[in-house]
């Protein structure tokens, strides 16, 4: 049975190399006499895959010395309410920029600890766009000012780093990350769940701007500290070292192919093959989003014809094409195209699409 092409927004596909690898390292990782996830994670293997994850995570995102890298359990919900914790100091506000779901998300886990301040949304237009810089306000005293930079339900995406001035800029990254270059130096905190694409569930990255790491933030448990994650290395306690073990090796995977230049001319090929069939489809399938901020990773569409729905879900699937049902807050389709899914599947896709028009249009 050859694999399926798996539009999955996440847990989302990953490169059939890393799993192969992943394959004949199971039974035992080199000759430690048992697997990665065997073992302990304070041993030399372990530490070693570990340093060597983070090292190419570092090359592959260009990150400058003054950031510290940390791996973290839980995704990026998690991250999204230890962020506040951090860094917003008892009774200081901070900003949230809601550009769709996550960006509510994000403020919803925050609200529990701080005064959260909406300094712009774009909920009026249903999230098919993103609110100029100049319309939006920040708090007095903000702590930071968080956004999402790719929506991975609604399909939109920031195209330029928005300067916040002296406030730190924290942006989810969960669907975009490494998917083009990026200046990281623009930002307070970069952070992302791994699932989509980095590797497998059950990890997160955040890289954190180090003189960030001396805010007093909220009483916290060591555990949610990030000064003492990073003192203790992201092993404060038993780190999730199967899913470091595969992200490491999909980091190198991505090195190898060429980085993020590599990937960044890929994704925009693949990107425009999948709007042209849809803006070239006669008003067969439609996709809302604001033309220059459409997502590069996810793109969800609807067909004119709802009616036709449950038959392009089940025909697509036939065709050895996964998961394209649009997520229920949004309806419609969406094809997730992360780093991970090669030029012949958004190809494979496309001449779905098309022939499928062809036949019910
Ligand atoms: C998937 C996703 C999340 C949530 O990730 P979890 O790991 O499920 O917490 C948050 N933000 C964005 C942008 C996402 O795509």
């Amino acid at each position: 049975m050859p694999r399926a092409w798996n539009f999955s927004a996440g847990p989302a596909t990953l490169p059939e190399p890393v799993l192969r690898t992943a394959q004949s390292e199971m039974l035992e990782w080199r000759d430690a006499g048992a697997s990665i996830v065997e073992i302990s994670h304070r041993g030399p293997e372990f530490m070693e895959v570990a340093a060597a994850a983070e090292s190419a995570l570092r090359t592959l995102l260009s990150v400058p010395t003054d950031y510290a890298v940390l791996f973290t359990q839980g995704g990026a919900t998690t991250q999204q309410a230890l962020i506040p914790l951090n860094f917003a100091a008892p009774g200081q506000p901070a900003d949230y920029v809601i550009t769709g779901h996550w960006g509510k998300t994000a403020m919803k886990q925050a609200q529990p600890v701080i005064a959260t301040h909406v300094a712009a949304t774009s909920e009026a237009d249903n999230y098919r766009s993103i609110p100029a810089r100049d319309t939006w306000q920040f708090a007095a005293d903000s702590a930071y000012v968080h956004i999402t930079a790719n929506e991975t339900i609604h399909g939109v995406e920031f195209r330029d780093i928005p300067d916040t001035g002296d406030i730190p800029l924290i942006a989810d990254f969960s669907s975009s990350i490494a998917s083009e270059p990026l200046d990281i130096s623009k930002f307070g905190i970069v952070y992302a769940g791994a699932q989509k694409n980095l590797g497998p569930v059950g990890i997160s990255v955040a890289i954190v701007r180090r003189d960030l790491l001396e805010r007093a933030g909220q009483p916290r448990a060591d555990i949610f500290d990030y000064r003492s994650q990073l003192k203790a290395e992201s092993m404060l306690n038993t780190p999730p070292t199967w899913n470091w073990y595969m992200l490491g090796l999909n980091v190198q995977w991505m090195l190898d192919e060429g980085g993020v230049a590599e990937f960044a001319r890929r994704n925009a090929r693949k990107a425009a093959l999948l709007y042209s069939a849809i803006d070239g489809s006669g008003g067969f399938y439609r996709n809302e989003v604001q033309p220059a901020v459409r997502s590069r990773m996810n793109v969800p569409f609807f067909l004119r014809d709802e009616a036709l729905e449950k038959a392009f879900l089940a025909e697509s699937k036939a065709a050895g094409l996964l998961a394209l049902k649009g997520h229920r807050a949004v309806g419609g389709m969406r094809a997730s195209i992360y780093n991970a899914m090669p030029e012949a599947g958004v190809q494979a896709l496309a001449d779905f699409m098309q022939d499928f028009a062809t036949r019910n249009g």
